[in-house]
């Protein structure tokens, strides 16, 4: 912790803070500056965060240096972290999870189609929502336990891991039955019974940004799985809120470098959802592999027209095929590669 002295603070002032440190059981260090001087105080951090520094007379502010997440930061663990997500598909430390499929799973014989179609251009994760988290309670709310039948088979026959969003702590345990890896969407990134849920689990868990969330907010929540034990979870930038409606969201790609500074977790990105525009998807994904991103997760619908979720952001199959030709030959240049599924 950090302690700014108002510039008017007086020499009894120092001293009484000094007093109050020590008897709050911290060491000291003062820095005097020409028109301000800092006090760093050393102690236990826990400790620090919660001691009424601000109130002692003569103290501007307090800042804390170190930062509130500690499993997720890169001071904790210095390299990356990397983890395997089923059919010998891994992330992190090079190798990029390509994560493709409908928003939502519709039947078989359409999860199949583009299932297929995604594998062969190159995707090693097949999405499909079963609970579909809706702005609206008169849309489509997902298929429910069928749908993740209907996942879980299509995944096996085609030799891929799949991932499904998980929306309240009650679907873990079903919805763990069913996936390879939990995903943890926008809207519920600070649900934390769902957190410390999927914590105590040993999936992989995709956690993807809240709309108005912080780079720190997501970190937080990030420490609330790892906390639990789990320390496989993958953060996605998805966009975030803006006044811009020309797109859906903002895709904040300066995340992606800003959290790989902070912590050792993978960071993927999705262009669908953080712009809602397939003609903006492209351009949007290479950038995000430039930017340092693990991972690319793309939504695909073999007849957007007819899709009943996200169909107006759904890339073709032909399309998504394009794309990941492109990530396979500027992969390299990032020291990155696209696992295939065994
Ligand atoms: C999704 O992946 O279909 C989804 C609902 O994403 P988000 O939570 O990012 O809106
Ligand atoms: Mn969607």
């Amino acid at each position: 912790m950090i302690i700014v002295l108002k510039p008017d603070c007086t020499e009894s002032q120092l001293e009484h803070i000094f007093e109050k440190i020590e008897e709050m059981g911290f060491r000291y260090e003062l820095s005097r500056g020409v028109k301000r001087s800092l006090v760093g105080v050393i102690g236990e951090e826990d400790q620090l965060r919660n001691a009424p520094l601000r109130a002692i007379p003569g103290v501007e502010d307090v800042v804390a240096v170190l930062k509130p997440f500690k499993l997720a930061s890169r001071e904790f663990q210095e390299h990356d972290s990397s983890f395997d997500l089923g059919h010998g598909v891994r992330v992190g430390d090079g190798d990029l999870m390509m994560i493709a499929g409908p928003c939502a799973i519709e039947g078989e014989d359409v999860l199949m189609e583009i299932a297929r179609s995604i594998k062969n251009a190159g995707a090693n994760v097949l999405r499909g929502g079963a609970f579909k988290p809706r702005t609206s309670p008169y849309s489509f709310q997902g298929m429910g336990e069928e749908g993740l039948k209907i996942l879980r088979k299509v995944g096996d026959e085609l030799g891929m891991p799949v991932v499904t969003e998980v929306m309240d702590p009650r679907q873990v345990e079903l919805i763990d039955r069913y996936t390879d890896i939990f995903q943890i969407g926008a809207r519920n990134m600070q649900n934390f019974n769902l957190l410390n849920e999927v914590g105590q689990t040993n999936r992989p868990v995709l956690l993807k940004r809240g709309m108005s969330a912080t780079v720190q907010d997501l970190l937080m929540s990030a420490e609330y799985i790892l906390s639990n034990g789990n320390k496989q979870v993958i953060l996605c930038e998805r966009g975030i809120r803006s006044f811009d409606s020309s797109t859906r969201n903002l895709l904040d790609l300066a995340m992606v470098p800003n959290v790989k500074s902070l912590s050792h977790l993978p960071v993927i990105v999705d262009p669908s959802h953080a712009t809602g525009r397939p003609d903006l998807i492209p351009s949007m994904a290479l950038a995000g592999i430039a930017a340092g991103a693990d991972g690319i997760h793309i939504e695909v619908h073999n007849c957007p027209e007819k899709a009943l979720s996200d169909g107006q952001q759904a890339l073709l199959p032909d399309q998504y095929a394009d794309v990941v030709n492109q990530i396979r030959e500027l992969a390299p240049l990032f020291g990155k590669r696209i696992p295939q599924p065994q």
